[in-house]
């Protein structure tokens, strides 16, 4: 077959750019509690609905020059920044995972991850909607894809597991809630999606980056010990880096053990 040079990685990029469009959509829905498809996207300020070629993902903004075509109203950065964020990570996975089904298994994964992120950054909630339904389609998946059925199953277990036993001995101990259950549930999808192993590999990347984010706020003295750090923005990113590298981390790891 005679295809271009990088085609593959052009549409990869072509489809992260729109589906990241799409992710801003679920971002800025999802907590409001409207529906993702309805209705069309509008101008927050003017309330003017956006015509397909105000639409298109990063190059208006360029061209609108950050403002409504209607009312100048300002247009978030978080918009562009999202769609191409989305279309990086979609071509970090096709050089990690390669061309294959485990890839749209990925994809899909990451694309809730990168939602649940900005959801957590801005909210500190993580919608049961991604998390359930991903800890069900991960475990789907992974029965006939790695890392499989039983790794799969391991992977809920210590991921819920694990939260849900330090959520509970931090309440003993202190008397005060040191994280929801969308933490758990959270964790738990991402065993499902990566199985026992990586799921080790997200939560100690998430505490590392968690204790790294919260002493520098301490430092900088923007934040105080009783600040709450987005423990989910930190797993979100931790799960990424687990899905892109956690095998060669592994690998990396144990032989020089
Ligand atoms: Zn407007």
């Amino acid at each position: 077959m005679d295809v271009p040079p990088y085609f593959a990685e052009l549409t990869l990029v072509m489809c992260g750019l729109c589906i990241g469009s799409f992710l801003n959509v679920c971002i800025y829905r999802l907590p409001l509690g409207g529906s993702v498809v309805h209705p069309a996207s509008r101008c927050p300020g003017c309330g003017q609905p956006l015509a397909w070629w105000d639409n298109i993902p990063v190059l208006s903004y360029i061209a609108l020059r950050g403002r409504c075509r209607t009312c100048r109203t300002p247009i978030s950065l978080r918009y562009p920044v999202i769609e191409a964020l989305t279309a990086a990570i979609f071509l970090l996975h096709w050089y990690a995972v390669g061309p294959g089904p485990l890839l749209f298994v990925r994809l899909l994964f990451a694309c809730a991850l990168i939602v649940l992120f900005f959801i957590d950054l801005e909210h500190q909630i993580l919608p049961n909607v991604i998390t359930l339904p991903g800890i069900v389609i991960g475990f789907l998946c992974s029965c006939v894809l790695p890392p499989g059925p039983w790794m799969s199953l391991a992977g809920i277990a210590l991921g819920g597991g694990l939260l849900w036993g330090i959520a509970e001995l931090w309440f003993r101990l202190r008397k005060v809630e040191a994280m929801g259950f969308g933490d758990v549930k959270m964790l738990a999808m991402i065993g499902a999606f990566l199985g026992g192993r990586l799921v080790v590999i997200t939560y100690v990347l998430s505490s590392m980056i968690g204790g790294l984010v919260g002493a520098t706020l301490l430092a900088t003295r923007r934040a105080d010990m009783a600040t709450k750090v987005p423990f989910g923005t930190m797993l979100a990113f931790a799960a990424l880096v687990a899905s892109l590298y956690g095998e060669p981390i592994l690998t990396w790891y144990f032989a020089n053990l």
